[in-house]
């Protein structure tokens, strides 16, 4: 007889594969942060790492980054307080999974003390994406499960 590790219900949650997040999220889109003439086409990014049950989805804009953003499937019990309180450990697990933005040096740039330098001229926080470049900070906010069905209809992401 074979023993069950754990047992939960089911729920809605369960039945979208990372797949189908990804199809429904990952399109190009014209990003402006102020004007036309900062505008550009970017593609966010579905992680691949999750936290807890995973079925809450939480959409994190770094300030250098936005408005390109990660998406990161969060427990669905964490209210506001918890994710702010957990954001830190996200974003460590962005970077392990994507990387940190910057060019990688041995040792740490006279300038600005990093050995991930985002100094140099050659250095566009854009390009780095999916890589993290979360130096001054970030805004999130959880997108809501209607929403994200809601998405993937509209995108026909759903598999065939
Ligand atoms: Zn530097």
């Amino acid at each position: 007889m074979t023993h069950a590790v754990g047992t939960r219900d089911m729920v809605p949650g369960d039945l979208i594969p990372l797949a189908t997040l990804k199809a429904a999220y990952e399109r190009e889109f014209l990003g402006t942060l102020w004007t036309h003439g900062d505008s550009g086409h970017l593609t966010p990014y579905v992680c691949e790492h999750s936290h807890g049950d995973g079925l809450k989805l939480l959409q994190i804009f770094t300030i250098n980054q936005r408005p390109n953003y990660h998406l990161v499937r969060v427990d669905s019990g964490w209210k506001s307080d918890e994710i702010s309180d957990q954001i830190d450990n996200i974003l460590s697990a962005i970077e392990e999974e994507c990387g940190r933005a910057g060019a990688y040096l041995d040792q740490p740039c006279d300038r600005c003390g990093d050995t991930a330098c985002k100094c140099g001229e050659d250095y566009s926080a854009d390009e780095a994406f999916p890589a993290l470049d979360d130096r001054d900070g970030c805004s999130w906010n959880v997108i809501s499960f209607a929403e994200m069905l809601h998405t993937i209809a509209k995108r026909n992401a759903w598999p065939n």
